[in-house]
């Protein structure tokens, strides 16, 4: 059930029989030449509304919220369309976002994440909700925690690399640009903090090579990372 489609006497009924909210957050982001800056929204949602309908086919629900666009992503700043927010600032904004669904009762709060800046912000969020409510918050990054799966199915993955740039090939195909997929992986042996640190890491705001992406890997991957999490969710509800 998406949660900006439904009136609040909907909301309430249907709080009676649904324990969990999936909040897919993302950032509005530099994804090379070739992606959309809403790349990072663009997968969780996607995401969630499969873990719905399989859900749905379970006899069970789930709430989707609607997403959290904005992410905090410093080293991405550098190039134009990475719109940053601090780490402070969007650690309280989602904390308050998670407050109020436990306020309104319910038990489970997915953060699904498509968004590596947003990683330590969100942990420091769900502690402190976590440390004030009876909840629980699951912190999903779905390229790092089904990293295994997703290697089953694309030789690498990156930031606008083979994995995330297939997944936007099988959602929204129309705004992917393949010709000016370019880009290889680059790591780091230790984390460098530096203003500037996006143009080597990541340059024209990618790190893997995309170029091996295809519509079937995304599909591949958003069935595997979809089906996995419907696991989690259902092995929990038993
Ligand atoms: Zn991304």
């Amino acid at each position: 059930m998406l949660l900006e489609n439904v009136t609040w006497p909907e909301f309430e009924e249907a709080k009676k029989r649904i324990d969990t909210v999936i909040i897919p957050v993302g950032s509005v982001e530099a994804h090379g030449r070739h992606l959309p800056l809403g790349t990072d929204v663009f997968a969780p949602l996607e995401i969630a509304k499969r873990i719905e309908e399989k859900l749905r086919k379970m006899g069970k629900d789930v709430i989707i919220a609607p997403p959290v666009w904005y992410g905090h992503s410093f080293v991405l700043d550098v190039y134009p369309g990475t719109i940053n927010v601090s780490a402070d600032a969007f650690k309280a904004y989602t904390a308050e976002i998670l407050r109020e669904f436990a306020r309104e009762g319910f038990r489970r709060l997915v953060l699904l994440n498509g968004h590596g800046g947003n990683h330590s912000p969100l942990i420091l969020a769900a502690e402190e909700v976590a440390g004030e409510f009876d909840v629980e918050v699951w912190l999903i990054d779905w390229w790092i925690d089904f990293r295994k799966e997703i290697l089953e199915v694309c030789s690498s993955q990156g930031h606008a690399g083979e994995d995330e740039t297939s997944v936007i090939l099988a959602i929204r195909p129309e705004l992917v640009k393949m010709e000016n997929a370019v880009g290889e992986k680059r790591e780091e042996k230790i984390r460098v903090i530096r203003k500037d640190i996006g143009f080597e890491l990541f340059p024209e705001g990618v790190n893997d090579d995309p170029r091996g992406a295809s519509r079937e890997k995304g599909e591949a991957i958003l069935e595997k990372v979809s089906e996995g999490i419907v696991k989690l969710l259902v092995g929990k509800d038993e």
